[in-house]
């Protein structure tokens, strides 16, 4: 599954922006500007197998490689169209009912 540090290093210009704005929707420290990336990446890896739950209902080691090439494309499309909405919260967060602003 692709990480949000290599998107990074992949992904063009826009695609480095959203997952910047991501990481920041994870500070370190409660309105910290510092991300804690070990937490947006573990959220990042996270969203990808919600949906690829909600795409596909296999067990995760049926799941074929193809599925899951198109859940990470659909995670980075979700990341393109949160980064503009301004103070998004990750939905994992929302979920867990971390970081409440
Ligand atoms: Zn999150």
């Amino acid at each position: 599954m692709i990480s949000l540090h290599d998107l990074y290093e992949e992904g063009t210009e826009a695609v480095k922006e959203a997952v910047r704005s991501f990481g920041a929707r994870h500070p370190l420290t409660v309105g910290g500007a510092e991300p804690d990336w070990k937490v947006a990446e573990k959220h990042f890896t996270h969203l990808i197998e919600v949906i690829m739950g909600t795409a596909a209902p296999a067990p995760a080691q049926t799941v074929a490689a193809a599925s899951i090439r198109r859940a990470e494309n659909e995670a980075v499309q979700l990341l393109l169209a949160l980064h503009p909405v301004p103070d998004y919260r990750c939905p994992i967060c929302v979920k867990r009912g971390r970081y409440p602003l």
